[in-house]
């Protein structure tokens, strides 16, 4: 860079580019700001010109606290060549070069400093200003702006002092808006502010232009570290030693008069991606006006009327911008007399709904494939369509916006306390849990709530954590509210919410609603319900139409291309039935455990419970044909598709009565016994003694690592055996019935080979003997669930008893972390993200270097010891969009997930396949 000409330069700089020597992919470097900037440069677009000072430059003012002695000498060599290229010089006399400075870095982060427009104005240049414009009171506006921004960011003084000078010489000269005051009034404020630039500062406001820019560039590289930076980076994830950019462009001025102004504009429609363009233009204003609001802006229609070859000349940088970006552009401009310049481009944010709109058309228009159309999505934003949404359509009033935390749209009455919550909620109520922040104290409000709303606290606060973490509606950091739990009011602005009053949150975009807001079922999950046709006609929405489409191409292409399958986590037929219909490929996991709840509790009880032999097996005789019955439904569902069905898991003292309870009422039993009182006959007295002695005999104090799984199977005779056996009938009765059944059996917990020999050995005798019995051929596979340490680490024996292993995620996050999910999720998983010991919960997103590791292992050592082992996995990790990726990575055959998730699945399957550069159909 810069060593191919001499012409200009003949020094390999590191610190300072100017936006002709940068492009786009440079933004570790320049900044996204700067390395956009320097694209528009080489595309020939109307960028002012200027340079960008490296993001290296400010990692090295981090590192030693000054300003690098090579940045001055690159930043006058960098500023001459600006001068030459403009033909003026920086805060000159006659026609001075103003230029702004901008901090960019190479994500867009708020809690940075801001802009500073206008530098190199002092008392001299803005004189020459004045001439050279034919404009005194644009000049001395333009100066006292300068100082308050500068005062304000550079030098630390309250912006409040600034605003309230201005506001005193407005009433003073009867003025309403700035627009009113003249220039001698604008002249007398810059003395004022200069005045409190001295008193604030201790300093007087720097005259040399020179200095400005080298103080303005000092602060921008501070900024990078204040609390707020900071803290949004912790959120975000940032590194916080990236360092940002430093832009300096030359000014181009907007309010130069009625055919200048400044405006924003999006190539397409970033809310609903509607084709078109869009945007906001605010004649004879300067940059920051706009979103100011100052005054009411005009439409793109209205500029184009008003100014048609500046519209002109924008559309077609418009134009280029998608082309060449292939992507929605968003857009900063300004037009000066007439001229159209261009400030600032990104690849601009857009709604989930505007996303899937966007990609389909883009692959319409041959700029991108269906590949890149399916990269430009996400599993998350597919997810947020899936959620009931507010009706669009219905009028509603804006009170707030905070952060997105966990989609879906609730409408409640605002509680402020746990309690009131809980109570509310046992009324009946709706409520939404308003809170500053939440703590652990408030999960029993946050559970009775169907929404959560706090005015502090980012993306992985308490509230968002939990609140995803259970599927409830969250909005976060909604800065705007004043919460008062005490007084039990919010106030927003003016205005004062109390307990009790409807409000609405929009979980999908972080807004907050006064007063109730209609809902309306998602036309997404109508479509991948009833399939395209009957959701099409639905609806007469044209905007609904084109999305529904668009996620229907998107989803079909991913499924084209991707190598997982995708199962589904489903113990019932409904949920087996609903599952195949949301595209799942198979069933991952089927519990049983809810087979032995409900009327069948007592037979379970009798199990536990059976004295002799004789006993319990009547009671699992008793059993059988319920299982079976349960299993034919779920394999008819899923007839010809594998059904991987897991022996029971939980410990049986799950199926018995609590502890506390049972005691209680035999004491009390006992007491009216010995007082001749008695109220129950004694064969339930001596049932009730003997289930107690059995509950008391089987407690434990930890029962996730307690009697469960195949140690449960192994232990209580005839239990496992039953299962198999109802499995096996069920498979043979299907048979018979002219199905295609693929059933597989599971086997739970087990950390040891020997184990599974077992129940290997016993199941191998059941499945020829009903085979027999039932003259059929059962080819039913037994594999292992994977989720303890010991099995991944001993994986490769393991597949000599299994012929496929299913990663239970869950279980095999807690037992390698050593914590359980129930108990430390909510109570600390806010601490340690603060605290920087976790980025997301490892529940959530699998832990790629710890749990991972073992999944990795396990995959090579149980492929090495069989090659044709089947490989899933079967924990809610099968549903989450970065862990999909990772099992695509180490080669999974299938994730398995509920059946809400699978079309997420599906979607970031296919993502991942692309990633890989797997496919490159159009
Ligand atoms: P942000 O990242 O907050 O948008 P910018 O650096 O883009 O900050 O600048 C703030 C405002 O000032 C924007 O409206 C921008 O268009 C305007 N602006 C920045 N540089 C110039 C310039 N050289 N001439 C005119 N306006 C400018
Ligand atoms: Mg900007
Ligand atoms: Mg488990």
């Amino acid at each position: 860079m810069g060593q191919a000409s001499c012409a200009g330069r003949c020094v390999t700089a590191t610190y300072v580019f100017d936006f002709s020597e940068g492009n786009k992919d440079q933004k570790d470097l320049l900044g996204g700001k700067g390395a956009n900037l320097a694209e528009m440069t080489r595309l020939g677009l109307p960028v002012p010109p200027g340079f960008t000072i490296t993001t290296e430059a400010c990692r090295s003012y981090m590192a030693t606290g000054t300003l690098p002695a090579e940045l001055r000498v690159e930043v006058t060599m960098a500023l001459r060549r600006l001068e030459d290229a403009v033909g003026r010089n920086l805060g000159d006399f006659h026609e001075p070069l103003l230029v702004s400075v901008r901090s960019g870095a190479k994500f867009s982060m708020p809690g940075m400093m801001d802009t500073i427009l206008n530098v190199g104005l002092n008392d001299a240049s803005v004189q020459g200003l004045a001439e050279f414009s034919q404009d005194a009171r644009f000049a001395w506006d333009s100066y006292r702006r300068l100082i308050q921004m500068f005062g304000k960011t550079v030098l630390g003084i309250d912006g409040d002092v600034f605003a309230h000078a201005l506001d005193t010489i407005k009433s003073e000269r009867g003025a309403t808006i700035d627009t009113d005051l003249s220039a001698k009034d604008l002249e007398e404020l810059v003395e004022q502010f200069k005045v409190i630039v001295r008193d604030h500062s201790g300093r007087d406001f720097p005259q040399h232009p020179r200095e400005q820019l080298d103080l303005a560039i000092a602060a921008i590289f501070e900024s990078w570290n204040t609390d707020r930076a900071r803290l949004y980076r912790r959120r975000e994830r940032i590194s916080d030693d990236l360092g940002t950019a430093v832009n300096v462009v030359s000014m181009v001025f907007g309010n130069l008069g009625p055919d200048s102004g400044t405006g924003v504009c999006f190539t397409r429609d970033p809310a609903t991606g509607k084709v078109g363009d869009y945007g906001d233009y605010l004649p004879n204003a300067q940059g920051e006006d706009v979103v100011a609001g100052i005054r009411n802006t005009l439409s793109l229609a209205d500029f184009e009327k008003l100014d048609p070859q500046s519209f002109a000349d924008l559309r077609q940088a418009m134009r280029r911008l998608e082309t060449h970006y292939r992507d929605l552009c968003d857009i900063e401009f300004t037009v000066e007399r007439g001229k159209l310049w261009m400030l600032q481009t990104r690849v601009g944010k857009r709604t989930a709904n505007a996303a899937f709109r966007i990609a389909t058309q883009l692959v319409d228009e041959h700029l991108i494939t269906m590949d890149e159309a399916l990269e430009r999505v996400t599993g998350q934003q597919l997810s947020n369509l899936m959620f009931p949404q507010f009706d669009a359509g219905a009028s509603r009033t804006l009170l707030a916006k905070g952060m997105a935390a966990s989609p879906g749209a609730a409408v409640g009455q605002i509680v402020f306390d746990s309690k009131t919550a809980q109570a509310w909620a046992a009324e009946g109520k709706d409520v939404i849990l308003v809170r500053r922040e939440t703590n652990p104290d408030d999960l029993g409000g946050m559970i009775a709530a169907v929404g959560v709303l706090t005015s502090r606290g980012g993306k992985t606060s308490h509230a968002a954590v939990v609140a995803r973490g259970m599927g409830t509606t969250c909005v976060v950091g909604a800065e705007a509210l004043e919460v008062d739990a005490t007084a039990q009011t919010v106030h927003v602005g003016k205005r004062v919410l109390k307990q009790g009053e409807v409000i609405a949150i929009d979980g999908s975009t972080g807004e907050v609603f006064l007063g109730s807001v209609p809902v309306v079922p998602s036309p997404v999950v109508q479509y991948l319900e009833e399939g395209l046709d009957a959701a099409l006609e639905h609806t007469t929405d044209e905007d609904t139409i084109v999305l529904v489409r668009a996620v229907d191409r998107i989803l079909k292409h991913a499924d084209e291309v991707r190598r997982l399958d995708v199962h589904a986590n489903a113990d019932t037929a409904e949920d087996a039935h609903r599952a195949r219909i949301w595209g799942a490929q198979g069933i991952g996991l089927c519990r049983t455990e809810h087979m032995f709840l409900g009327d069948r509790r007592v037979l379970i009880e009798r199990v536990v419970l059976a004295r002799e032999d004789a006993e319990r097996q009547a009671a699992l005789d008793a059993l059988l044909p319920l299982q079976r019955a349960d299993f034919i439904d779920i394999l008819r569902e899923m007839d010809g598709l594998p059904t991987t069905i897991r022996l029971i898991d939980p410990p049986l003292h799950e199926f018995l009565p609590d502890l506390t309870a049972l005691s209680v009422r035999v004491a009390l039993a006992t007491d009216r016994r010995e007082r001749g009182e008695e109220k129950e006959t004694q064969e339930e007295f001596d049932h009730d003694v003997q289930l107690l002695a059995a509950v008391e005999r089987m407690h434990e104090a930890n029962p996730m690592l307690g009697l469960r799984g195949v140690r449960l199977g192994l232990v209580v005779p005839g239990l496992f055996a039953l299962q198999i056996r109802a499995i096996a009938e069920a498979h043979a009765t299907r048979l018979k019935e002219g199905g295609h059944p693929r059933a597989e059996i599971m086997v739970p917990l087990a950390a040891s080979v020997m184990e599974l020999r077992l129940v290997r050995d016993e199941a191998e005798a059941i499945l020829a003997e009903v085979a027999k019995a039932e003259g059929v051929e059962l080819d039913i596979a037994i594999g292992a669930m994977i989720e303890l340490p010991r099995a991944a680490l001993t994986a490769g024996r393991m597949a000599g008893e299994a012929e496929f292993f299913s990663f239970g995620t869950n279980d095999l996050t807690q037992t390698t972390w050593g914590f359980s999910r129930d108990d430390v999720e909510s109570a600390f998983f806010a601490e340690y993200t603060d605290l920087g010991v976790i980025a997301v919960s490892p529940f959530e997103t699998i832990d790629r270097t710890g749990v991972g590791r073992l999944v990795r292992l396990a995959v090579e050592e149980g492929r090495a010891a069989r090659p044709d082992l089947t490989i899933g996995v079967c924990g809610e990790h099968g549903g989450d969009p970065e862990s999909v990726h990772f099992f695509d990575e180490v080669g999974l055959d299938y994730v398995s997930c509920s059946p809400f998730r699978v079309p997420i699945a599906r979607l970031e399957a296919g993502r991942a396949s692309v990633a890989k550069g797997g496919s490159d159909t159009r």
